[in-house]
């Protein structure tokens, strides 16, 4: 796939999913807006890329405070004149700090206001432009299968990941006749460093986790980075207001995890990113 010429915002791009969706982008040819928070480990990555040859600079945004986003795109619009392509990908959740009825409201707010609120500011800032131009235009929102159905302990996270996805359709309706594309990824378990990290309790329960998913393994970021530069190319012109799976089959496995354990299940071994 080739972005050359094509300028890219991805969100939450200094780790995870992120990281590895901007690297694709980058390594394909499009200038990378490094979007985050995390003012150290987003210089650092677009320093990286910039040292590998390729276009980047680092935006520190909050995504949940809308004149940090408008600021966020105007500094794109300076540097390169356009937003071609957007990534909603910043994301939060706690889920650990309980559930939907105890959780501290602050969490709750909080979840809501990065996960849902920062999709919709990023749209608000970067739209506007598009639509002026009349050139077009990619948005994908990383949702999670938690979006489209419940894990224990139900919290705001999945909320606004169900959230994320009527966003999906109302922006697609909204900008087809601008010939903007909107669609959504829908990750399984995935391998980063930060959401995907498996703490305390969590870690215990991989394995049942991982005999439930057909694949046999967690996903890697680079997995969920495909699909989404598919999203972003001409090879998907006519797919508005999709969802994609991206999982291992997690969400087709109607199976019990416990008739899953038999090792002859899995012939062909699989790139484990936990192993
Ligand atoms: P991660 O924690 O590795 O990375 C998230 C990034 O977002 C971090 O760099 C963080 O600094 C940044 N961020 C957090 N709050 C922000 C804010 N207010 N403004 C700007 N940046 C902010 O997470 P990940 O595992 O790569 O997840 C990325 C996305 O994928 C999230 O939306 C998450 O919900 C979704 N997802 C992840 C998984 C998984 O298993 N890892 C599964 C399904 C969906």
């Amino acid at each position: 796939m080739n972005f050359k010429d094509k300028v890219v915002v991805v969100t939450g791009a200094a780790s995870g999913i992120g990281k590895a969706t901007a690297r694709a982008f980058a390594e394909n040819g499009a200038s990378v807006a490094v979007v985050d928070i995390n003012r150290e480990k987003g210089e650092i990555f677009a320093r990286y890329l910039r040292g590998g040859g390729y276009e980047s600079i680092f935006v520190r945004t909050d995504v949940s405070k809308p004149y940090q986003t408008d600021k966020m795109a105007e500094k794109i619009f300076r540097t390169w004149g356009k937003i071609d392509i957007l990534v909603n990908n910043a994301g939060i959740e706690f889920n650990d700090k309980g559930n939907i009825i105890n959780m501290p409201f602050k969490y709750l707010k909080r979840t809501l206001d990065v996960n849902l609120y920062g999709y919709m500011n990023c749209a608000r800032s970067v739209v506007p432009d598009m639509q002026k131009r009349r050139q077009g235009g990619k948005i994908v929102n990383v949702s999670s299968l938690q979006g489209l159905g419940s894990d224990f302990p139900g919290t705001s996270y999945q909320v606004s990941k169900a959230g994320i996805l009527g966003l999906t359709r109302a922006l697609a309706l909204e900008l087809a006749k601008y010939k903007i594309n909107v669609n959504a990824v829908a990750p399984g378990a995935i391998a980063t460093e930060g959401m995907g990290a498996m703490r305390g309790d969590e870690a215990g329960s991989l394995n049942p986790y991982k005999r439930r998913i057909p694949w046999g393994v967690r996903g890697r970021p680079e997995d969920v980075a495909g699909p989404i530069m598919f999203l972003c190319s001409e090879h998907s012109r006519y797919m508005t207001g999709s969802v994609l799976t991206i999982d291992g089959g997690f969400l087709i496995n109607l199976r019990p995890s416990e008739l899953n354990s038999d090792p002859k299940l899995h012939p062909v071994s699989a790139d484990d990113p936990d192993a």
